[in-house]
């Protein structure tokens, strides 16, 4: 894979990585045309990282399709299509992680200890070997578009990080490869996400700054739907995640619910 970018960049070719874990979607290829928009080498990876998964959560079931994911790579027009193995990224004596002081210690690595570690380990791995100008990250992972960008700002990578906006279903739902879990019975309910993020918006739209109504008003929306489990509701600072009380300048509502065994996770700017 080094030799591959390495020889696009010396060709004068502007390298662009979109990474991912395959069992792609439209919100990945949404990433792989903004990406084509960016530069003119277009990498791919498909890997599920084993470390950031917890134990108890879904690594082995992880929904994975290759050839499927490689022809859509293909349709987008990836010239290279970046797929290590576990055992090659992780050998016998591996023992180096990266992580972030802070921005872990909120919403989804506060229920996924040690998650945002193994992302930031795994991009940094795929950002050596993939040598990009530029990556492209969805919104739709909030948190860790913000843990990405705060390690390349602190570690020196020379790589420009584009976040592109979270690619729905047409009821609102942020597609994901994990909503292929849900029941169809489930799949009806999840739209009640997207549907506590839009009111979360309207309200501060209409001139509400209280967060703790905004909160308390989405909990009560989203536990209406029988079987919902809220993991976090919150309203953050979109550059740190601390939580706010009062909404000033700048917004992000987060929120990671449970149904039945599927976790979703989803986002909205409330105020940009
Ligand atoms: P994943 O394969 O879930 O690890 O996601 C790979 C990349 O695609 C990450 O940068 C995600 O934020 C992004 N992504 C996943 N779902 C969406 C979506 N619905 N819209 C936009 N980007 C997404």
């Amino acid at each position: 894979m080094f030799a591959e970018s390495d020889a696009a960049r010396r060709a004068g070719r502007r390298v662009v990585f979109v990474p991912t874990m395959g069992f792609l979607h439209e919100g990945h290829l949404a990433l792989m045309h903004e990406g084509k928009k960016r530069g003119d080498f277009l990498v791919v990876s498909i890997f599920v990282n084993p470390t950031q998964f917890g134990p108890g959560e879904d690594l082995e079931k992880y929904p994975r399709n290759l050839a499927g994911d490689l022809a859509l790579c293909e349709s987008a027009g990836a010239e290279a299509v970046y797929t290590p193995r576990a055992d090659s990224m992780y050998g016998a004596g591996y023992q180096t992680y990266v992580s972030l002081s802070d921005l872990p210690n909120h919403l989804c690595g506060l229920s996924r200890p040690g998650h945002f570690r193994g992302v930031a380990t795994v991009v940094t791995k795929l950002f050596h070997t993939v040598a990009p100008h530029v990556a492209v990250f969805g919104q739709k992972d909030f948190q860790q578009l913000a843990v990405i960008r705060r390690m390349v700002k602190d570690l020196d990578f020379f790589i420009e990080i584009v976040g592109h906006p979270t690619v729905r279903e047409a009821d609102g739902l942020a597609k994901s490869s994990r909503n292929s879990y849900l029941s169809p019975d489930d799949r009806e309910k999840a739209v009640v996400l997207h549907k506590a993020l839009s009111g979360a918006r309207e309200r501060v739209a209409a001139g509400e700054r209280n967060a703790a109504a905004i909160v308390s008003w989405a909990r009560d929306l989203i536990l209406e739907t029988p079987g919902t489990e809220i993991d976090y509701v919150s309203l953050c600072d979109p550059d740190s995640l601390e939580d706010l009380a009062e909404i000033g300048e700048a917004a992000v509502m987060l929120l990671a619910v449970k149904l039945g065994t599927t976790r979703l996770i989803d986002n909205m700017v409330l105020l940009p």
